[in-house]
Formats: C-alpha cells, structure tokens, sequence
C-alpha cells in the first residue's frame, strides 16, 4: 500500500507484530523510524530505521519530539504496555503532534470457554490454586514473580526471554516466540497435565485459547489496563490510511 509522504517523521512506538507489519507497510513511502524498548536481547527488525531504549518519560519524549520535528506518532505498543501509551500521549498533547493508537482487539469468550476475568496478575495468583494446580502460564516474564508464593502449584511459564528476578518454586521455563498453533498448543497443555492456563487478554492469535477450549482447561484471563483517549485503529492497514490522511 503506498502512503503519500505525511507531515515529516513518524514515530511508530513498537515491539508488536502490528508495528513491524505498519513498518513494512510504510517504510518505502516515509521517513518512520521504529522506537523499542530494548527489552529483548535480540528484537525482530522491522523495515525502516530503528532507536532502541526509553526517551526519559514525558518530558524526554517531547523533547525527541521536537528535535526530531517528528509529524505524527503512532502507539503500536502491546496493550498492557500502559506506561509508554500514557507518555506518548500527554507529550503528543504538550507537542501538539497526532497521535494514532494501532491495538489489535482484546479476546471474548464462546460457547464452551470457561473464562475467569480479573483486573491484576495478583488477583489472577489469587484464583491459584483454587482453579488447577498445573498451570500454564503465558503473561510474560516480567509477570512471572507475582506467582513466586505459590509452592502448591507448578508452572509451565513460556516466555521470550528467560525470567529474572524472584520465580516460582516449581517452574518449567519454555523459552519460545509465536506463532503457535493449536495443535501445538493442544499437544503442550496434554502432555505436561495442565489444568489452568493463566494469560493476559493480549489479544492476536487464539491457538492457546482454542486448545484450553477443547480440553475442558479454564482460562483466568487479566483484563487491559484503560488506553488513553485518542484516535484508535485495529489495523495496520487503517493506520497507514489515517497517516495518509494527515497529508491532506
Ligand atoms: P511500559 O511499562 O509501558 O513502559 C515502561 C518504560 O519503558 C516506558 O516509560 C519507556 O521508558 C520504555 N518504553 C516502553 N516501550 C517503549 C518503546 N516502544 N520505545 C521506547 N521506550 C519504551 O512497557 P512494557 O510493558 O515494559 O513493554 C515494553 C515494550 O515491550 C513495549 O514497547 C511493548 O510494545 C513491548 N511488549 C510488551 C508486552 C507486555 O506484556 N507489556 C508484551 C509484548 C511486547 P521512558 O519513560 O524512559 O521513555
């Protein structure tokens, strides 16, 4: 898809399939470059230019803003990044720059899910081991500590990077990056005896959800923290098209 030069550079806040995918999309029409967090050792590249590392909160990005004459930002962060959606947009706002927010959907049940909402990854530790004591834990590693206490259980925890700080007595650690299929998942859960699978609603591909489904395993599902108030799209198809209307 081609996207008429907008108004300068722009900021495409990443370290999610959508903004790699937003990147390629653009990357030959305007001048984005791609900011990550620098949290993985090794990060998929996406197309265009790349920063890695954060800009010193609000005020240190409004100032990249401005010595960057950055045009337009684009927040394609993970949904549970909430720290940075915040700052991009009170420094948007202070810059006076547009800000697009590109979030896949978040996940709903169906017929034959057994889901248990909570707002926390505490309050999902909270529901352990009360729902299953073999669980499959998908939160990321940064979540992993808030399972430490609980010796009664034993964690399969898949993650990118291997976890740090305080872990679970008995935890298998799975280090592996998506995309997973349901078959894959269904073969995961069946032969290490899962029987609750712990996930953030993320949203993206379902396999891990379509598996627990058919194998009867409960769900306890941590909602997304609120998302700033600004223009939101689902796809990075519509994001390159509101760049696009930015020029007009
Ligand atoms: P966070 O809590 O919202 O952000 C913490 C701090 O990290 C921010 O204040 C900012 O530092 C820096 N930062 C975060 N994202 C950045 C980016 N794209 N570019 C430059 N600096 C960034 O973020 P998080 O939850 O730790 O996630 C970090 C990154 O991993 C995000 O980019 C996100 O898309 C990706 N990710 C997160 C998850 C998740 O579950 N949270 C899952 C998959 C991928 P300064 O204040 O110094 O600018």
């Amino acid at each position: 898809m081609s996207v008429p030069n907008p108004v300068g550079r722009v900021l495409l806040l990443g370290g999610t399939t959508e903004a790699r995918r937003l990147a390629g999309m653009i990357a030959d029409e305007v001048d984005v470059v791609t900011s990550l967090a620098g949290r993985t050792t090794d990060p998929l590249r996406p197309a265009g230019e790349t920063r890695i590392g954060g800009f010193g909160g609000v005020d240190g990005l409004a100032r990249y803003l401005r010595d960057e004459r950055v045009g337009a930002v684009v927040d394609a962060t993970h949904p549970f990044a909430a720290a940075i959606s915040g700052n991009a947009a009170a420094a948007c706002a202070a810059c006076g720059v547009p800000l697009l927010i590109l979030r896949r959907p978040g996940w709903t049940a169906g017929p034959g899910d057994e889901w248990h909402r909570v707002a926390s990854l505490p309050e999902a530790a909270g529901m352990l081991p009360r729902l299953g004591r073999r669980v499959f834990l998908t939160t990321g590693r940064q979540g992993i500590a808030h399972f430490a206490g609980l010796d009664g259980c034993w964690f399969l925890a898949r993650s990118v990077e291997p976890p740090t700080g305080t872990v679970p007595r008995h935890l298998e650690v799975l280090l592996d990056r998506g995309p997973f299929t349901v078959a894959g998942e269904r073969e995961l859960i069946t032969r290490h005896r899962v029987d609750v699978l712990v996930t953030k609603d993320s949203g993206g591909s379902d396999a891990k959800l379509v598996a627990a489904r058919e194998l009867g395993v409960p769900v306890v599902m941590v909602d997304r923290p609120a998302a700033p108030d600004a223009v939101t799209v689902s796809t990075a198809d519509a994001a390159a098209s509101w760049l696009r209307t930015l020029r007009r």
